[in-house]
């Protein structure tokens, strides 16, 4: 499949992965927007949270200790971070494979542009 999040759980192409178990992964995002910005990815394909379903619907819970479980290593659990799902076109999300973004490090201003 044509999808650069696929290829990095299957290894096709290098990422630093700071995370990694039968569900899911964890990469630095290689374009990062604040100190630190990872991308908290479910294995399974789905294109977007309108993917998510009852029989899905537990990998949300598991992206979300994962978060937790990250920002305390990565030392941003205190200060605070933002965890993002774009959705969509007017969402902003460019990668059709669910992602979190886990965005932490800087005080980050609301709304986003
Ligand atoms: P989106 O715009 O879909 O919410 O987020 C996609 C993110 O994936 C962007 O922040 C972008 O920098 C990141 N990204 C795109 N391609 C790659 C890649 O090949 N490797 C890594 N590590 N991040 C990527
Ligand atoms: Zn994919």
């Amino acid at each position: 499949m044509d999808c650069v999040f696929c290829k990095i759980i299957n290894k096709e192409i290098p990422a630093k992965i700071v995370y990694e178990d039968e569900d899911l992964i964890a990469i630095n995002d290689a374009n990062p927007q604040a100190p630190i910005h990872l991308l908290l990815i479910p294995k399974q394909h789905l294109k977007s949270i309108m993917e998510i379903n009852d029989e899905n619907a537990q990998i949300l819970e598991q992206i979300i200790k994962l978060a937790q479980k990250l920002a305390g290593e990565f030392g941003i659990d205190e200060k605070g971070f933002r965890l993002v799902v774009n959705t969509g076109n007017d969402g902003g999300q460019t990668v059709p494979h669910l992602h979190f973004h886990l965005l932490g490090g800087r005080f980050m201003k609301w709304p986003p542009g």
